[in-house]
């Protein structure tokens, strides 16, 4: 992607719609999108509603931003997705409340429902503990990522990547809600997971589900 003033709003847009459907809440969530020299992430301490285009940072994609530049301060998981995952051109970090409640007992999410399979394989992955915007936490992340498309941070939060932006956004959504369901199952009785087979069948039948690139 370039960085164009439309690049910009689509990330402005992602947190501004992200705070309207529940998934995140005043500045705590972030959103960067690889451009053609490094990536563009969201800055730290804004309020979604009065960020502007000129207030995204662009940033490489290795090494630590300049001390003019003030992105997000997770800013460096987003760097390490990025380089982990050369096809995928967007992140998204939230702290949604079932997927974080999830992430707060460090379980990962199993098959409870067929979408699942949107994160590409039979299990949403939870990373280990570590401090936000630390080393270590950026190092548990992108391996968490390696094989799937989203994670969830241990007494964080939540991640999903995506080949476009909206796709990551898409995931987020999808997430939380696979999280709430499995709460809701819990609450009645044992959730009947699937089997390998049906996710393998799922996954084959995913090649053009999803939502369409409708980026600028
Ligand atoms: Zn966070």
């Amino acid at each position: 992607m370039q960085d164009t003033t439309a690049t910009r709003h689509s990330i402005i847009y992602g947190c501004l719609w992200m705070e309207r459907v529940g998934l995140n809440q005043g500045t705590s969530g972030n959103i960067s999108v690889r451009v053609d020299d490094g990536l563009l992430i969201t800055p730290s301490a804004v309020l979604y509603a009065k960020m502007t285009p000129e207030m995204i940072c662009k940033i490489s994609l290795d090494g630590p931003p300049s001390a003019d530049q003030h992105p997000s301060s997770e800013w460096q998981f987003h760097q390490s997705v990025l380089q982990a995952r050369p096809d995928v051109d967007a992140v998204v970090h939230a702290h949604p409340a079932n997927a974080t409640a999830i992430a707060i007992q460090r379980r990962s999410i199993p098959a409870v429902h067929y979408m699942v399979a949107a994160f590409g394989g039979a299990s949403v992955p939870c990373t280990g503990y570590a401090l936000f915007a630390s080393d270590a936490l950026s190092v548990m992340v992108a391996d968490a990522v390696k094989h799937r498309h989203g994670c969830l941070l241990a007494n964080h939060g939540a991640l999903t990547v995506g080949d476009i932006l909206d796709r990551a956004l898409w995931r987020m959504q999808e997430l939380e809600n696979l999280a709430r369901v499995m709460f809701l199952a819990e609450q009645s009785g044992m959730p009947v997971i699937l089997s390998d087979a049906d996710i393998a069948e799922t996954l084959t039948s995913f090649q053009d589900y999803g939502i369409r690139n409708t980026a600028p």
